[in-house]
């Protein structure tokens, strides 16, 4: 397949995201595309900025941290950080990132808050659940979540925000929804735990599930291949 342009990506990702939306009936700014520039240069991210995006998505700290630094000039980026996080490398996020959507594990949160710099806003973080139930992936399995709210919603630093899934690779419809649709009932079951809480962000749909996560009321999408092209060991 060959590679199409980044404005021509770009506004095929926000179509399909509009197009979504208004099939599941759902209001048409209910959900935000989150543009996954992982492994992808820094002239492609001032692309996508130049035509309007803010929100990106990376997933390899020191990759981000070198991105952050040429794209400096571009204040109002708004950084996520989607990858898993080892404990000795909380503080670099902490003090460099607006979201971060891969806790899962108390030890993580409690670093977070203790290193979030007292001049930013608090630290938005999703807690990433294991929803297909692998077992080599990351993500807390769904019985410990709300456990895991309850005391990440208690650092004064953090603000939990909501969840974050990536599931199993599905072939049908119908088999994307189901594992979505568990991690929205849990989102549903969280808000009435703790009312407290800002919880409005269910982090979910990447370029294969897109249309699935938005029935099943993703409000955070997560795309990369479809608005940056394939990631290989060629073009990486
Ligand atoms: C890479 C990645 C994405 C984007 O995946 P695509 O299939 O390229 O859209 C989304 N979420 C996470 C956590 C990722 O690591």
């Amino acid at each position: 397949m060959m590679d199409i342009a980044l404005p021509e990506s770009l506004a095929q990702a926000r179509e399909r995201l509009h197009q979504a939306l208004l099939e599941a009936k759902r209001p048409l700014n209910d959900a935000t595309l989150l543009a996954v520039s992982k492994t992808k240069p820094v002239s492609l991210i001032r692309q996508a900025y130049a035509l309007g995006q803010r929100a990106f998505g990376e997933n390899y700290l020191q990759e981000a941290l070198d991105k952050q630094i040429e794209l400096a000039d571009l204040n109002d980026i708004v950084w996520h950080f989607i990858g898993p996080l080892q404990s000795n490398k909380t503080r670099a996020v902490a003090e460099h990132f607006d979201w971060i959507h891969s806790i899962d594990r108390l030890k993580i949160a409690n670093r977070l808050s203790e290193q979030r710099p007292s001049h930013l806003a608090p630290l938005n973080i999703c807690l990433q659940v294991n929803i297909s139930r692998e077992a080599s992936k990351s993500g807390v399995i769904p019985e410990d979540v709300k456990a895991l709210a309850y005391e990440a919603a208690q650092l004064p630093r953090l603000r939990l925000r909501g969840l974050m899934a990536i599931p199993a690779p599905a072939d049908t419809l119908e088999a994307q929804r189901k594992p979505l649709a568990e991690l929205s009932h849990l989102l549903t079951e969280l808000q009435t735990t703790l009312p407290q809480a800002p919880l409005d962000t269910l982090s979910m749909g990447m370029s294969d599930d897109l249309e699935a996560a938005v029935m099943e009321g993703a409000t955070l999408v997560r795309l990369g291949t479809a608005i940056f092209g394939a990631r290989g060991a060629v073009n990486s």
